[in-house]
């Protein structure tokens, strides 16, 4: 049996993870200091036989019995509101916190795979944007602290399989939802679903013609699945490359939910990308992996999950 070391494995990619590795057979051990992340994730098979978890934080030496075939590393804060909370926090565990990480997948003779964003790519200059692009991010802006330890993390992974011979993946991770986000993890999507059900105003950030690419959880767990198990060890983005504003956005779950909401324009966060989707020729070519689910059913399938109390 093959044995998984999750970090972040109570966080949202994180736990769904999990559970689609612990259905396929895989004996795991998740572990989460729980700052963002939550048991609750994780409850359906938390008792389980083959499934351990263990409160801890990564930044802190990791001891780990036995052996160990994988280490997919996804502890951080992920979203701008919880990375602004925990500022510090982001920075160790994306440089300290990959370093344990990387040390424990070296001394069990283990395949890594580093959870890395989009951020990267910071607010960006090339569009769409492939993986050679070397992105334009503000270091010491208020999304430094999440972009500049991702980017860390990507580096070291990189010297961990240039000195050492480590076979890593790197996941450039770009927006994902679906159930079991966070009702409060500002994010626009369940924010954006938890108005529009209460028919409370939609808060859009400047005046929404920013642009993302949205990405449903399935489709992700598919993606870093075949990442996992490819032979590739440089990033790959993971991502679905269906660009829309922030305001089709609301006017779609707005929609899908039959709301009365209005909408509400607020200041634009410092540094906010003006735009963003994902080049996937090299997911698509390499790992023969695209996105198959599309915004609209993605969204009902969240709206569901929320209206069952699925998100937090
Ligand atoms: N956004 C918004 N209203 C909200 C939350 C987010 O208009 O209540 C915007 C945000 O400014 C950004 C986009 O939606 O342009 C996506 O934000 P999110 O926090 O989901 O992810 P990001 O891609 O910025 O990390």
């Amino acid at each position: 049996m093959k044995r998984i070391l999750i970090t972040g494995g109570a966080g949202f990619i994180g736990s769904h993870l999990c559970s689609f590795l612990y259905e396929k057979g895989f004996d795991i051990i998740c572990i989460d200091n729980l700052i963002t992340g939550t048991k609750d994730n994780i409850a359906h098979i938390l008792e389980e036989k083959n499934f351990e978890f263990i409160q801890h934080d990564v930044t802190k030496y990791i001891d780990i019995g036995g052996k160990l075939d994988y280490v997919l590393h996804f502890a951080s804060p992920s979203s701008p509101i919880d990375y602004a909370k925990f500022p510090i926090q982001t920075l160790k565990v994306g440089s300290i916190g990959t370093h344990n990480a990387l040390g424990v997948a070296k001394a069990k003779e283990a395949k890594f795979l580093l959870a890395s964003t989009s951020e990267v790519y910071g607010d960006p200059t090339v569009h769409p944007q492939p993986e050679s692009y070397w992105g334009n991010v503000n270091n010491i802006g208020p999304r430094g602290v999440y972009d500049e330890s991702k980017r860390f993390a990507e580096a070291i992974t990189m010297a961990y399989h240039n000195t050492h011979g480590l076979d890593v993946k790197i996941a450039r991770i770009f927006n994902t939802y679906g159930p079991k986000m966070r009702k409060s993890d500002g994010r626009a999507i369940p924010t954006f679903i938890e108005q529009a059900i209460n028919n409370k105003p939609l808060t859009v950030f400047g005046d929404g013609s920013q642009t993302r690419s949205f990405c449903y959880i399935s489709d992700m767990i598919g993606g870093l699945y075949k990442l996992m198990n490819s032979d590739m060890n440089s990033p790959v983005n993971i991502g679905n490359p269906d660009e829309l504003t922030i305001i089709g956005l609301t006017e779609k779950i707005i929609k899908l939910t039959g709301s009365k909401s209005k909408i509400e324009f607020k200041k634009l966060p410092v540094d906010d990308p003006r735009t963003r989707r994902p080049d996937i020729s090299l997911a698509i070519k390499k790992l023969g992996w695209r996105a198959t689910v599309g915004l609209e059913d993605g969204l009902k399938k969240s709206i569901e999950g929320f209206k069952g109390n699925e998100g937090r």
